[in-house]
């Protein structure tokens, strides 16, 4: 009994640790549930995985660019001659300019990612719009062309969200559920385990180049030296958004050539 209740404080710090320690992140990706009715009425332009057919995986990056850890990330991808796509927030894009123009001109893609990480579920047909256009701007005065990729902060999903970006060609893109969930620093290993346990083929992989961490490496940039070169082993190739596309049902791949 003297035990039990030793472990009743240890279990009240651990809890009020957990909740602060998630509340300091400003970013945090939490899931919000899916409205599967939205998903279905817009399947034609939302993409979660590639086909099952062929060794194709997405490594997808959002919340960046930012100017510590997005030059990290492009390193590794460089060495690893590997092509990832990066959702970008648009307000931090006119902030690290050069840092998207990289990415670009190194052979990644670029998508929308909101401007100031909203979460569509909460806004205005207007607001979102005016969202998404403001960030399509940021990236064209950048790279010479606006994104066809958006994907929606928090994995919220609204009706507006899904009619705007199809009057734009836009497709929204998901992810596998495959969420390491990086950006709560989760530990190198539990990230590289999380991707190497559940990829498959056209697996689509959600990481950021965004951390509180205020450590000048974060374990995401740790996470990929390794994982990379593990998967290559396992023969899978690493492809942007747009290739993973262009290997898929021909529905979808009209929309993205609109
Ligand atoms: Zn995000």
């Amino acid at each position: 009994m003297k035990k039990i209740l030793y472990m009743i404080p240890v279990l009240l710090l651990l809890v009020v640790g957990m909740y602060f320690h998630n509340k300091a992140g400003i970013k945090d990706e939490e899931v919000i549930s899916l409205s599967e009715d939205i998903l279905n009425d817009y399947e034609d332009i939302i993409i979660k995985h590639g086909n099952n057919e062929e060794k194709l995986i997405a490594l997808t990056f959002d919340d960046g660019p930012h100017k510590d850890f997005t030059p990290q990330i492009l390193g590794v991808l460089k060495e690893n001659d590997v092509k990832a796509t990066f959702f970008v927030v648009g307000e931090m894009v006119d902030w690290n300019s050069e840092i998207v123009k990289r990415e670009y001109n190194e052979g990644h893609e670029i998508g929308n990612h909101t401007f100031t990480h909203i979460n569509v579920e909460k806004r205005s047909y207007s607001e979102i719009n005016k969202e998404i256009n403001q960030t399509q701007e940021a990236v064209k005065k950048v790279i010479g062309k606006e994104p066809n990729l958006f994907r929606p902060p928090y994995r919220a999903i609204s009706k507006n969200m899904c009619t705007i970006a199809k009057d734009k060609n836009m497709n929204i893109i998901l992810w596998s559920n495959l969420d390491p969930r990086d950006w709560s620093n989760p530990g190198v290993n539990y990230i590289v385990e999380t991707i190497v346990n559940k990829v498959q083929n056209g697996t689509i992989i959600l990481l950021h180049d965004y951390n509180n961490s205020k450590n000048s490496t974060t374990q995401t940039i740790q996470a990929l030296k390794i994982v990379i070169p593990k998967l290559k082993e396992q023969g899978y190739k690493f492809v942007t958004i747009s290739e993973l596309m262009n290997h898929m049902d021909k529905d979808k791949q009209t929309q993205n050539k609109k």
